[in-house]
């Protein structure tokens, strides 16, 4: 037990450029944490999330 809370996997789509990032997240509190930051086109905010 390490006590990282449920892991997750997330698609991120970015809505301007359409690059998507596959990420291993943990969800805490109804709150998905993967550490992404930004697209490589630097959007920051208009993103499409899916977990799986
Ligand atoms: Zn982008």
């Amino acid at each position: 037990m390490t006590g990282t809370g449920t892991g997750v996997k997330v698609i991120i789509r970015c809505k301007q450029c359409g690059e998507r990032f596959i990420l291993k997240g943990r969800k805490e509190k109804g709150k998905i944490e993967t550490g992404f930051r930004q697209c490589i086109c630097s959007n920051q905010h208009d993103f499409e999330i899916e977990e799986q």
